[in-house]
């Protein structure tokens, strides 16, 4: 683990402070490397691409890429039983693998997602940018309190911090009390952990009499669940700590995705590292900025398991509006539902009695995260969701999970 030194006092990276044709020159020079190096190193990019006659070399604007295959976890997970235990995806030899990480295998068997050192590098320098936007400097004690076990989000966000040159308390999310107690010994300034972790280990120090928001703390970050995208779950945060809270939205097969910078107006996305579409659920064409749609990633250098036009089954809003941080916005997202119960895109699980079980698990999962009721069993499609989205607030229908101004219209 590297400390680097960031490009400015306000900047980690040069590329915060690129205009939107600087960032869209980089991006189609990264997309035309990227889809070249993926086509020769994974088999399954290139036998999708080989059938529809196309070749790296026939990108020649970003709207090319919308020529290629959208992928879903399930293919991805197809991946992993046509090519057993890493699948065809997997585009670096084993030996260049570093680390793996694995699904919680709630919805499938647990998937692994995998990195090569370039990877890890290029992971903690991204994570560190967005602790440096929420204000972590090398003088912020930050300790860690997402699991490490298994889990992706305990080493990434130790790694990102470290970048930062914090000092890493790892502390895990267990020994509650222990975990308090190392908070006010050693003047913690910034903790990062799911949202009910956070609830749980305030609501604690509360009952042991010594409440959290008269500690050091003033940072929280948080991820793993879709609490901090609630305005509600977040307030509470906020009250227990007496600090910030800051959203942080990613997911094991592409990590981060995007974050909040100290202005708390909506996610970031490092659009250096990823190249975002935001698509109709139905027609599966790009929607307008600051409408809501699903969003799909392709990342722009992973080597190990890339993910091209990858299908998150997010609905967000993109925000093409400047946020006062000085940072180019047009990746600015918001978070609505998750649909990750979604179907492969290439393979109809729709009607099967166990995805929908599937769907089941995931509207009682949200319901009991964000406090807000999940979609109605029959709105399990997108494209209803969406909408509910644009009618419920005007409505008075509680069918939207996040409140006026980040959901439905740009955010501020
Ligand atoms: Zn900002």
């Amino acid at each position: 683990m590297s400390t680097a030194r960031p490009f400015s006092e306000r900047y980690w990276d040069e590329v915060e402070t690129w205009s939107r044709d600087r960032i869209a020159e980089h991006q189609l020079a990264k997309l035309r490397q990227q889809l070249t190096y993926v086509y020769g190193a994974s088999g399954f990019y290139r036998r999708q691409w080989d059938d529809l006659g196309f070749t790296p070399g026939d990108l020649r604007s970003l709207e090319d890429l919308r020529h290629l295959p959208l992928v879903a976890k399930a293919d991805y997970v197809a991946t992993l039983e046509e090519s057993p235990p890493w699948g065809s995806a997997l585009a670096a030899p084993l030996r260049d693998v570093r680390r793996v990480h694995f699904s919680s295998g709630t919805t499938s068997s647990p998937t692994p997602v995998c990195w090569t050192e370039s990877d890890l590098d290029r992971w903690a320098d991204v994570y560190a940018r967005a602790a440096y936007s929420q204000g972590t400097r090398d003088t912020d004690v930050f300790q860690c309190l997402f699991t490490y076990s298994w889990f992706v989000g305990g080493l990434g966000f130790t790694s990102g911090y470290g970048r930062v040159g914090t000092t890493v308390v790892p502390g895990g999310a267990a020994e509650t009390e222990r975990q308090i107690e190392t908070i006010f010994r050693y003047g913690t300034t910034a903790v990062a952990g799911t949202p009910s972790f956070m609830v749980h280990i305030a609501d604690t120090a509360d009952a042991l009499g010594r409440p959290l928001r008269e500690s050091a703390v003033r940072s929280v970050t948080v991820g793993g669940e879709p609490g901090g995208a609630v305005p509600a779950t977040r307030a509470r945060i906020e009250e227990l700590w007496g600090a910030k809270c800051f959203d942080g939205y990613g997911s094991l097969e592409f990590q981060p995705i995007a974050w909040e910078c100290e202005e708390q107006a909506g996610g970031h996305l490092p659009e250096d590292f990823a190249y975002a579409e935001v698509l109709d659920a139905d027609s599966r064409q790009p929607v307008p900025d600051g409408s809501p749609g699903v969003l799909v990633l392709t990342h722009l250098d992973k080597k190990a398991t890339p993910l091209v036009r990858w299908w998150t089954g997010d609905v967000v809003v993109r925000d093409a509006s400047p946020c006062a941080c000085g940072r180019a916005r047009r990746g600015g997202l918001a978070r609505g539902m998750r649909e990750s119960a979604l179907p492969a895109l290439g393979v109809d699980l729709g009607r099967d009695r166990k995805d929908r079980r599937r769907r089941e698990r995931v509207r009682r999962a949200w319901a009991s995260v964000s406090g807000a009721p999940g979609p109605r069993r029959s709105s399990g499609h997108p494209r209803r969701h969406l909408r509910g989205l644009r009618h419920a607030h005007g409505s008075g229908r509680p069918r939207c999970r996040l409140q006026p101004p980040r959901c439905c219209v740009p955010l501020p």
